[in-house]
């Protein structure tokens, strides 16, 4: 990845504010679906049962609203079924408290840039050196070797450096666009959640 122009766009990215608004939308719009289609283990309804969230990294106008984010959640209603749902989340990768842009950006310009520049970034979002080898640890141990990355990376010609994630599929999406960092963010959803009946499907 081409250092400058990629610290630019990581920055530009991780303080839109539209894009954090896009992808409430496209989270609220999966837990619609989620909960019309009902319990997939019973075709019970559906409740709410919503997770409180505190996601940190949010652009710096969202963070008043810190206290009001929700990870959409449901519980089928049936006695004796009861089952959990938790929908794919744009947003919420699993119970990482930084909100997903934030991890996949920082990891992937993480070895783009020069380690004076990784601090100022880290400093502008309060995320600590540990973190960010926590993460990088999680894409090459976690998700590289997750079901669904195991069946999803054969769509990629030419392939994936596993070695270089997420830097190497930031790539492949072009994610200096925000459509496209959507799509990633997008393509990744299934590993966000494990009660999911949604992630065994793909
Ligand atoms: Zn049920």
């Amino acid at each position: 990845m081409k250092t400058q122009k990629a610290e630019n766009w990581c920055q530009c990215h991780l303080a839109d504010q539209v894009l954090s608004q896009l992808l409430e939308k496209v989270d609220a719009e999966v837990a619609e679906k989620c909960r019309q289609e009902g319990c997939q283990y019973c075709s019970g309804h559906l409740h709410r049962a919503d997770y409180r969230r505190k996601p940190r990294g949010l652009p710096e106008q969202d963070r008043k609203r810190e206290e009001e984010v929700f990870r959409d959640s449901f519980c089928c209603a049936q006695e004796g079924c009861r089952k959990r749902h938790t929908p794919p989340s744009v947003r919420f990768l699993g119970r990482k408290v930084y909100w997903s842009p934030v991890v996949v950006l920082v990891s992937a310009v993480r070895h783009g840039i020069t380690p004076q520049r990784l601090r100022a970034l880290r400093e502008s979002l309060g995320v600590d050196r540990r973190t960010v080898e926590r993460w990088r640890e999680w894409w090459l141990q976690a998700f590289a070797r997750s079901s669904f990355w195991q069946a999803a990376r054969a769509r990629f010609l030419p392939p994936i450096d596993p070695k270089a994630l997420p830097a190497s599929l930031c790539e492949a999406f072009g994610v200096d666009r925000r459509d496209r960092l959507l799509e990633l963010l997008k393509f990744i959803s299934p590993v966000t959640t494990g009660s999911s009946p949604w992630s065994r499907s793909l």
